[in-house]
């Protein structure tokens, strides 16, 4: 296949989600973005990637247009992972970590949906397929009000959902999911990298008195594998962390590191599909557990679902629940009930609506 055209488009799509206001990066947060990748071949095929951050990190979008597009356009190839290893040799003094892997991850990801889509085979049949659709946890954003935590879980309940992570630091908040979802609904709490060393320990601690399946990035800073691997010993509480991490090789120190029972790898900011094969092998000889991060609705959620579909264990996806106005893919992978189906046509199986990419595009 020879590449012939790379382009980037930002989406923003207006949500709500029942709580007080939200902020990212200290900026306020009422939309959620996707970096759409469009990736188009000689043979008139199109391949679609995400990478993370999209109006957020406008330089995700920089390193895409400025360097991955002249390099790749007309170039032929047949193997994604083989020319994505290259790129990321190319622009290593880029960085290793942020915006350039976050374009390079959008990139990769186009790249598997274009050698799906030459080959004629779904992206989780080539990875060798187990299943043909996956459950999905409602992942709350931050309330921090006890009450509306509880309501937002009983209607996520009420939606199908099984099982339950919640964005609190405290207690209270998290012990308001627990009582209303009653003892046997798993709940997971991220907190975001919020407490540095003995406080981190002590936190966990509390919070582990409301069972919950595991306890998500407690510590500051968030490659601080040392007290990662302390709080898991010494408040027994299954630790989830690597959304995070710089890169593959990061999250893959993690796990020598003994600092996690549940490894995060995240496709459009670990380096897409390429580098979350290598995180999920490495979890595999760990015998670590893989939990992957996808906020995303776009391409990134598509080729976490192919993933997951391969994977031996039955990995639930993460799903944010809010009410967005819609989604890049609206009516193709839709999670109804708490689950969700694994597209079946060639690469990542969905193509977006132009109508909807000219409604919501900011450049
Ligand atoms: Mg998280």
């Amino acid at each position: 296949m020879k590449i012939t055209r790379v382009e980037s488009i930002p989406l923003r799509i207006p949500f709500t989600h029942g709580g007080p206001p939200l902020s990212f990066a200290g900026k306020p947060r009422t939309t959620m973005d996707t970096l759409l990748v469009r990736v188009e071949t000689e043979e008139g095929l199109v391949g679609w990637g995400d990478g993370f951050g999209a109006s957020i990190f406008p330089n995700t979008k920089l390193v895409l247009d400025e360097f991955i597009a002249p390099l790749v356009t007309g170039r032929s190839f047949d193997d994604p992972a083989a020319l994505s290893e290259e790129l990321q040799v190319k622009l290593h003094n880029l960085g290793r970590g942020g915006p350039p892997i976050y374009a390079l991850s959008g990139l990769d990801i186009a790249l598997w949906d274009l050698a799906g889509k030459a080959a004629g085979t779904s992206l989780s049949t080539m990875l060798g397929a187990r299943r043909t659709s996956l459950r999905a946890y409602a992942s709350l954003l931050r309330y921090g009000v006890p009450e509306l935590v509880a309501t937002n879980v009983t209607k996520a309940l009420r939606d199908g959902f099984e099982l339950i992570k919640l964005h609190e630091i405290t207690l209270e908040a998290s012990q308001a999911a627990r009582d209303a979802a009653g003892p046997s609904i798993p709940i997971m709490v991220d907190t975001n990298c919020p407490w540095r060393g003995d406080e981190a320990v002590h936190n966990a601690q509390l919070i582990a008195k409301m069972d919950p399946l595991w306890i998500e990035e407690p510590v500051w800073p968030p490659e601080d594998h040392e007290t990662l691997a302390r709080v898991r010993r010494e408040a027994r509480i299954p630790v989830a962390a690597g959304e995070n991490a710089a890169n593959a090789t990061a999250l893959i120190q993690m796990l020598s590191a003994s600092a996690v029972d549940y490894a995060q790898p995240s496709v459009s900011r670990i380096g897409g599909i390429t580098e979350f094969l290598k995180v999920s092998a490495a979890a595999r000889q760990h015998g670590v557990k893989l939990a992957p991060h996808s906020p995303y609705f776009g391409p990134g959620f598509v080729a976490t679902l192919h993933l997951l579909a391969a994977e031996e264990a039955d990995i639930a996806i993460e799903r944010f629940f809010l009410d967005l106005e819609t989604t890049p893919f609206a009516g193709q992978v839709d999670v109804i009930g708490g689950r969700v189906a694994v597209p079946t046509g060639p690469g990542l199986g969905v193509e977006p609506d132009p109508a909807l990419i000219a409604r919501y595009r900011t450049a």
